[in-house]
């Protein structure tokens, strides 16, 4: 079957670029990707460096410059309309603010890396249209290699079936394999069967966002950067005592599902799962401060905490994840006594957690809260989500930016976690 021989090809280079995640070095990838590497790798990628949005909204063609000719695919997603295009990474070297505002059928657009070794382009469409045709024209006439959307206004009647042609399985993004990547990982990271075995603790650290997804930006600063310079921080700090193994969900800049991050938690076995992000208000609601630790409820404890959680929860989206390819989760009775078991422990971290940071870093006037986080949703891994602060208040942007600050609330982590590992290791002691 020819999908079977394409899935193949897919998880081939999944192995690769999750071979290359590993070392985590740009130039291995650069490496992998091109046989006569330069001291420069990163310059070894196509360089995107113009682009441009023609038509109206019948008709819209992109055009993107480069200066090489690629390869890619091109496929469209419904509820809300998108056209996402996948091409191997590419270097964006685009004017600031691009793909903000779009024209005709293109509300806007968004652009960078979905993993290692592949970049990818999100359009948000006005309405349903159709990838009426793609190409690459090599360089003639003076101008540059370029790439060639060009999209056609259409009924919902028509994209929707024009949706079940287009994933047929040769067409299907890179991304849609992004969970064979995951297995690939834990299989390379997994031990050998011969190898001593680690029986300790497993916590999870979720820098939020990442590639494609820049998360809330505020002057200057991406969510996505922060909060994996503060997972990373985090990480090295729990990992120098030696009594847990750290595991990232992204340890770059590349794009994660929300599915994956926990399905890394669940295979993992994870005994906790933190997810660090950092909000922002929209100016018109005013200025919030202060860092806010959620757990997980289907109901959100708060009119902010709804908006916050919407608001994560459309990092796929975002990110042009087809969502149709998630895994649904069997509900059954085990599911759910683990879920309560599991938020009894989350809800103990999350008030641990607010116990020692309160003393070194500025709360949320509510810092416990709850509400419906998709990346909290792994029935058995004790959960909790860390907003650090808003990017959009000037205070708390100084102090996410401040090694200082980081160093100290990085310390008031680690404590929590000692303090939730110790209880819970005394309450399954020897007596047990
Ligand atoms: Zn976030």
């Amino acid at each position: 079957m020819a999908s079977r021989a394409n899935h193949g090809v897919l998880l081939g280079c999944a192995l690769v670029c999750a071979a290359a995640l590993l070392c985590s070095d740009a130039a291995i990838v650069a490496a992998a990707e091109d046989p006569s590497p330069t001291p420069t790798a990163a310059s070894n990628f196509p360089i995107a460096s113009d682009v441009r949005l023609a038509g109206d909204s019948k008709q819209t063609r992109f055009v993107l410059d480069l200066d090489k000719a690629i390869q890619f695919s091109a496929f469209a997603l419904a509820d809300p309309y998108r056209v996402v295009v996948d091409m191997p990474q590419v270097s964006f070297q685009l004017a600031a603010g691009v793909g903000t505002a779009g024209r005709g059928l293109v509300k806007a657009f968004r652009y960078g890396l979905v993993m290692p070794g592949g970049s990818r382009i999100v359009f948000d469409l006005t309405g349903p249209a159709k990838i009426a045709n793609s190409y690459v024209l090599d360089a003639a006439n003076g101008q540059p290699p370029r790439l060639v959307l060009e999209l056609e206004e259409v009924d919902r009647t028509t994209f929707v079936q024009s949706l079940a042609v287009e994933s047929r399985p040769e067409l299907r993004p890179a991304i849609a394999d992004a969970a064979d990547i995951a297995a690939a990982a834990e299989a390379v990271a997994a031990p050998k069967p011969a190898a001593p075995v680690d029986l300790r603790p497993v916590v999870v650290i979720d820098p939020g966002h990442g590639g494609i997804d820049n998360g809330t930006q505020a002057s200057g600063e991406s969510e996505k950067n922060l909060v994996l310079g503060f997972g990373l921080a985090l990480r090295d700090r729990i990992e120098k005592s030696g009594k847990y193994r750290v595991v990232m969900t992204r340890t770059d800049d590349t794009f994660i599902p929300l599915a994956n991050r926990v399905q890394i938690a669940r295979n993992q076995a994870a005994a906790l799962f933190v997810s660090i992000h950092a909000d922002a208000l929209p100016h018109h609601e005013g200025d919030a401060q202060g860092a806010t630790i959620y757990t997980l409820s289907d109901r959100a404890s708060d009119a902010e905490a709804e908006r916050l959680a919407e608001a994560e929860n459309k990092a796929d989206a975002i990110g042009g994840v087809n969502l149709t390819e998630e895994p649904t989760e069997v509900a059954d009775i085990l599911i759910d006594l683990a879920q309560r078991e599991t938020r009894t422990f989350s809800n103990r971290f999350a008030r641990l957690l607010m116990g020692e940071m309160k003393n070194t870093v500025r709360m949320h006037k509510h810092p416990l809260k709850s509400a419906g986080f998709k990346v909290l949703k792994a029935p058995d891994v004790p959960s909790v989500l860390i907003e650090l602060g808003y990017v959009s208040n000037k205070g708390d942007l100084e102090h996410l930016v401040s090694e200082n600050w980081r160093s100290r609330t990085v310390g008031s982590m680690a404590q929590a976690i000692d303090t939730f590992f110790a209880k819970r290791l005394a309450t399954a002691g020897p007596a047990n």
